[in-house]
């Protein structure tokens, strides 16, 4: 099997990082996150993946740049080739990626979130780092790029472990096979891993029916005095607001609790945090997330009341997103 290599790569750094009781259940949950019948698509996205031309070794990758680059000379026949698989990886939602002349226009400039974290964070020089909900990796190369030594990117979804592996086949040697990618969600890790020095949690909060066990298991997952860096919906108000919208918000079926970033940094002082901070506050601009030639579904501006972009079609406050950033006791 092709991903073999890849997979030992994973069991490789399980080892190398001392996680020796996660690894014993690597194969399985390997098995089930990438399972043909669970997901019908995931041959067509395996084959794309494998499909993709050998390239030639001498490339230059930037991981600290806002747009992830990998710069290679690639024949025409190639190039046409690679986009037409890449695109078989649609929707692509978090970037952006400049792959030879192949400008991946995602949904989202995730670039702009990491502006808004990383100037608030402990550096992630020589540090172990789990990214929560990740997609397709590219913040996780952005932690790799500035200098973790250990990126584990869980995500449950299957299309983004294959456009990691799209991605990584690009990236190549260049992170040193420090980054990494495992299809399962939050509540399959083993409890009090306390393994990770940093461990981001972004834009998932508010897909999750329990948030407090979701900060309990982000919190297990740190080592004592590790930092956890929290992305996720908010509203305004003061300690005592949260809303919870009805079936959708901004068209999304699986939302939940959308606290005040009061009533959040409240949350993080009852679940075992100190030092919480909320360093960023902001309404999503129309031009964070947007409809791209990469992602030809619905996005933002049509998920908002076209006479008041102040508000959701359902009437909800439009979304605004707060950043905080908390240790775990000792
Ligand atoms: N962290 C990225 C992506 C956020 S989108 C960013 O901030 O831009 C939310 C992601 O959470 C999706 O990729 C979704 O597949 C993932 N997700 C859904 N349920 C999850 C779970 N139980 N555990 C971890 N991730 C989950």
């Amino acid at each position: 099997m092709a991903y073999d290599a890849e997979h030992r790569d994973l069991y490789r750094a399980f080892i190398d990082q001392g996680l020796q009781r996660w690894l014993a259940l690597l194969p399985e949950q390997l098995a089930a996150g990438l399972d043909r019948k669970r997901f019908g698509d995931l041959p067509a996205w395996q084959r794309a993946v494998e499909k993709l031309p050998e390239l030639p070794e001498q490339r230059r990758v930037t991981l600290d740049s806002d747009t992830l680059t990998v710069e290679v000379a690639l024949s025409d026949a190639d190039r046409a080739k690679t986009e037409s698989l890449l695109r078989q990886l649609k929707p692509w939602r978090k970037g952006p990626f400049q792959l030879a002349d192949i400008f991946i226009d995602t949904e989202w400039r995730s670039d702009w979130k990491w502006q808004r974290v990383a100037p608030h964070i402990s550096s992630l020089a020589h540090r172990r780092v789990l990214d929560v909900g990740g997609g397709s990796g590219y913040h996780g190369w952005r932690m790799a790029g500035a200098g973790a030594s250990f990126v584990l990117v869980i995500d449950p979804s299957p299309r983004f472990f294959y456009q990691f592996h799209a991605l990584r086949h690009f990236i190549g040697d260049a992170d040193q096979h420090r980054t990494h990618f495992l299809p399962v969600g939050i509540e399959e890790l083993p409890p009090q891993l306390e393994a990770f020095d940093t461990v981001f949690s972004m834009g998932v909060l508010y897909h999750r029916r329990s948030p407090l066990d979701h900060l309990h298991q982000l919190r297990e997952a740190l080592r004592p005095g590790g930092e956890l860096v929290l992305e996720t919906l908010v509203v305004e108000g003061d300690e005592t607001t949260v809303l919870m919208p009805g079936e959708r918000y901004a068209a999304m079926p699986n939302v939940y609790f959308l606290p005040s970033s009061k009533a959040l940094a409240h949350w993080l002082e009852r679940c075992g945090f100190t030092d919480v901070r909320i360093v960023d506050e902001a309404n999503t601009q129309l031009d964070e997330q947007r409809s791209t030639d990469w992602m030809t579904f619905q996005s933002l501006k049509d998920f908002l009341d076209p006479q008041d972009h102040r508000s959701t079609i359902e009437g909800y406050p439009a979304p605004r997103r707060a950043v905080l950033v908390a240790t775990r006791e000792k």
